[in-house]
């Protein structure tokens, strides 16, 4: 037992696309004795952990997950028993992953860890639609929020931070997207403010769905089952000329 206990890396796998990793995070996976990774991670991601034993302990919303508690303990176990461990999470870790859990469980055992930034959801998508966030003078102030609280869970007035903001970008809501859009125009959110869903950004089957507050649930409707975020905000307003065309031709091309 006289032997230093290795370090906990949590590391951001990025939106989908392998080529979105960091260099800083494939040399820690070339590097890793063991991964703890998330469903969605790409399969080529993984790859790059060649020598390490690879575990999933993905969640994804309405199937079966690895309970919080006991992804923190096996994580303070594995750095007991091998020199780096990886906790590799879609996106950036320290968005919607539950990672200060892990970090207080890896403190509270005295354990080393590092936390290596990934590519959002929101910037991703942003990307896909050819659009900026922020825009000077007009857009200063952008919201990453969720409707999705657990039990016992303080409330969450995501609705209030989406009024807000210039540019919102809704994390989870996907599935709940007729709730989302009647609490957001009932509470004063004007049915014509632009809005985008982009499901599975960086990946080849992603989809790109355009439209104002009013459409979202018929646009959520559209979707599939992979991950999506919705957007909203008077700067989509740019997202709308070129892909409009874009999405005619892909249009054309379906039929032809
Ligand atoms: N830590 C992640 C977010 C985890 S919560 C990040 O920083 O991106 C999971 C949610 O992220 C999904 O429900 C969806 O809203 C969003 N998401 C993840 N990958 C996505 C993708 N490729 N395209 C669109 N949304 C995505």
């Amino acid at each position: 037992m006289d032997e230093m206990p290795g370090k906990v890396y949590l590391v951001g796998a990025g939106p989908g696309a392998p080529d979105l990793l960091t260099l800083r995070a494939t040399e820690i996976l070339k590097r890793a004795d063991v991964v703890f990774h998330d469903a969605l991670v790409h399969p080529r991601t993984l790859e790059l952990a060649a020598r390490a034993e690879k575990i999933a302990v993905g969640k994804r919303s309405g199937r079966h997950s690895t309970a919080q508690k006991f992804i923190n303990k096996r994580l303070v176990d594995a750095a007991r028993d091998h020199k780096i461990v990886v906790r590799l999470k879609g996106g950036d870790p320290t968005l919607f992953g539950r990672a200060q859990e892990e970090i207080d469980a890896l403190r509270a055992a005295g354990i080393d860890f590092e936390i290596v930034p990934g590519v959002t959801a929101a910037t991703a998508a942003s990307a896909e639609l050819g659009v900026s966030l922020t825009r000077r003078g007009f857009a200063r102030h952008v919201v990453f929020v969720t409707p999705r609280a657990a039990n016992g869970e303080r409330e969450n007035d995501w609705v209030a931070s989406v009024l807000a903001a210039d540019t919102a970008v809704i994390y989870m809501g996907a599935g709940l997207a007729d709730a989302i859009g009647a609490e957001l125009i009932k509470r004063g959110k004007p049915k014509d403010t632009p809005l985008a869903l982009v499901e599975s950004a960086t990946l080849p089957e992603r989809r790109v769905l355009r439209g104002t507050l009013a459409d979202l649930p018929e646009l959520a409707r559209k979707t599939g089952a992979g991950p999506a975020v919705v957007l909203l905000g008077e700067v989509l307003k740019a997202a709308f000329a070129k892909p409009a065309a874009t999405e005619e031709i892909e249009a054309l091309l379906k039929r032809a």
